[in-house]
This record gives C-alpha cells, structure tokens and sequence, in this order.
C-alpha cells in the first residue's frame, strides 16, 4: 500500500472513530434546530492546511452545514464558530478554542 493510500485509511477510521461518538450534527445542536443526524465529519482547519483528523479539529455535520463550512452556501460557518459549536450544546463537552489553537501551533501547523 502506498503512503498516501495508508493515509488516507487512517483519516477514514479516525473519522469513524468521532462519528460513533457524534452521531449529531454539532452545528444544528449548538445553533438549537436540535438532534439531525450527522453523515460527515468536517476537519475544522482544512487537511489541505495541514489540519489533521484528530478530535480536537473534527465537528459531526449534515450536509447543509458541511457546505456552510465550505463557504458554498450562506451563512457561512467560519473556524472559530465551529471550534466554539463542538459538543453541541452540552456545555461540559465545550472546547477551549485558545487551548485548541495553541495546540495546533504547538505541532507546526499555520492556522
Ligand atoms: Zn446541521
């Protein structure tokens, strides 16, 4: 198997790995249109920008607002709304964006 390919199936479980545990879109939850099934697992700070599959960048979507995320259909979900948006609307499972951030320089990655 080749690097790229490995790659890719490890994206895939880790993927798969957030959505057994966020099967709701974290979006329509944090934004109260209450419990819509997730099918797709956004990576919050795009893989094409060094983003990795990991939970700290990982948000469970529906498919409208995978494409706000993508800026193809308004309102536009910007980075910061989304890290903010994980884990719904349980507040223990809030994220510290900061916390996130400096994570994500801390491992070389630009934001
Ligand atoms: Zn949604």
């Amino acid at each position: 198997m080749k690097k790229w390919q490995k790659k890719r199936q490890s994206d895939r479980k880790a993927q798969e790995a957030y959505w057994k545990e966020h099967r709701y879109c974290e979006v329509c939850l944090a934004e109260g249109r209450g419990k819509v099934a997730a099918w797709e697992i956004h990576e919050i700070l795009y893989k094409s920008q060094g983003g990795k599959c990991e939970p700290d960048n990982e948000i469970a979507v529906c498919r409208p607002d995978h494409q706000r995320a993508h800026f193809l259909v308004e309102p536009y979900l910007y980075r910061e709304e989304l890290y903010k948006m994980k884990g719904g609307n349980d507040e223990r499972k809030f994220r510290d964006v900061e916390g996130i951030r400096k994570s994500i320089v801390e491992n070389k990655h630009k934001l």
